[in-house]
């Protein structure tokens, strides 16, 4: 059974919705761990987990403070083996000559406010955190040299513009392989690291052909080696419709569904860090 996938949820904040939540994975939750990616102190601004009522806002909002859903991730913590990772700090985004900046390309946190927002999400939820997702996917040289630093997993989308090959079993492995350093090569220029592992994700959105993806996911399954992957979603955009048309939820409950009759796992943070230790993936480089 050579895949596992983890499931990346990000944008749990001060604003989320109990509500939304249940809609997007109540009947998967008792099936397979979501791991959640949490802002912890949200400036709300242009940004789809939050309503546009409240963007333009300088004022941060600690997620502590919204404590019927703190309680409501806890229980999913506990009883159902979700992760919890950091999602940035406040995910703001900030206009430059009319282009939107995500947070660590307008911000340059220091070191110790990345280590205190941490502590104080893990105290918020009373769990260990392993994992950083930057808002917008997009981190710094800088920012990234701090943040390997302080979290063994580092979570990215990477640039599928350069990947131009045929869809062959072979170049899907290829392209497996390649998620896992594409960041890495084409991000960064420096290599002198020899600390966390960048784990590349594949970006699903009510855009995404679901069969399609099955489909992938299926002959990378029949190869022998194991391979982790990694698929971001976001709990907010789930009401939406997909691309027949199909209320995303829908979709991706089928997928789920789909994808665990074949025998692929879907696996949580702490599971994934155990593989690695274990050298259980070929696509992971730890570096
Ligand atoms: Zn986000």
């Amino acid at each position: 059974m050579p895949v596992d996938i983890l499931i990346r949820d990000d944008d749990v904040n001060f604003f989320t919705e109990v509500s939304e939540l249940d809609l997007a994975y109540s009947k998967l939750f008792p099936v397979i761990p979501i791991n959640f990616a949490v802002v912890p102190f949200i400036v709300p601004s242009v940004t789809g987990c939050v309503q546009s009522k409240h963007w333009g806002s300088e004022k941060q909002y600690p997620i502590d403070t919204n404590r019927e859903l703190v309680l409501y991730v806890k229980k999913l913590t506990g009883k159902y083996k979700c992760n919890i990772m950091m999602h940035g700090i406040t995910h703001q985004y900030k206009f430059r000559k009319g282009v939107a900046l995500a947070e660590f390309a307008h911000s340059d946190h220091s070191s110790r406010i990345i280590k205190e927002s941490l502590a104080y999400l893990e105290n918020t939820f009373s769990t260990n955190i392993i994992g950083f997702v930057p808002p917008s996917n997009y981190v710094s040289a800088s920012a990234y040299n701090k943040i390997v630093k302080i979290f063994p997993y580092l979570f990215n989308v990477p640039s599928l513009k350069k990947i131009s090959r045929p869809l062959t079993a072979s170049n899907i492995w290829w392209w497996g392989r390649r998620w896992s350093s594409v960041i890495m090569d084409s991000l960064l220029n420096h290599r002198q690291r020899s600390l966390g592992v960048d784990l590349s994700s594949i970006d699903l959105s009510s855009r995404t052909d679901f069969n399609e993806l099955f489909k992938k996911l299926k002959l990378i399954h029949e190869d022998e080696r194991k391979v982790v992957i990694v698929l971001a979603t976001h709990y907010w955009e789930m009401g939406g419709d997909s691309v027949d048309g199909t209320p995303m939820n829908l979709e991706f409950i089928r997928f789920v569904n789909s994808s665990l009759s074949e025998g692929i796992n879907f696996i949580n943070l702490d599971q994934l860090d155990a593989g690695v230790k274990n050298e259980k993936y070929s696509n992971i480089r730890v570096f």
